[in-house]
């Protein structure tokens, strides 16, 4: 039914970029309660900001970790080596800013 698109490390980096910038908005926002205008990272696909985002945990070692969009349902794949390796981009962008 559902089409499951594997991700790129690259992909995953800018996933997690989003993601820290989103916490770094609710920590800077801290109890001034302003309006938080930063979302969850957006759709890969469709590009529509989702209300949340599964994350399930791969069965067995070397099996992919599923990511599933809600609402528009889009799901993604991506190995633990991918899932590393863009982390490990994320984390080298952090460092040096640009
Ligand atoms: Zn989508």
């Amino acid at each position: 039914m559902s089409q499951h698109t594997t991700l790129t490390a690259e992909q995953i980096a800018d996933f997690h970029d989003e993601l820290e910038e989103q916490q770094d908005d609710i920590l800077a926002a801290g109890q001034n309660r302003r309006k938080l205008t930063r979302t969850l990272p957006r759709c890969f696909t469709c590009a529509s900001t989702p209300i949340e985002i599964v994350i399930s945990a791969p069965d067995a070692d070397g099996e992919p970790v599923k990511l599933v969009f809600d609402r528009c349902g889009h799901t993604f794949l991506a190995t633990p080596d991918v899932m590393a390796a863009g982390l490990r981009i994320h984390n080298t962008r952090r460092q040096s800013p640009q």
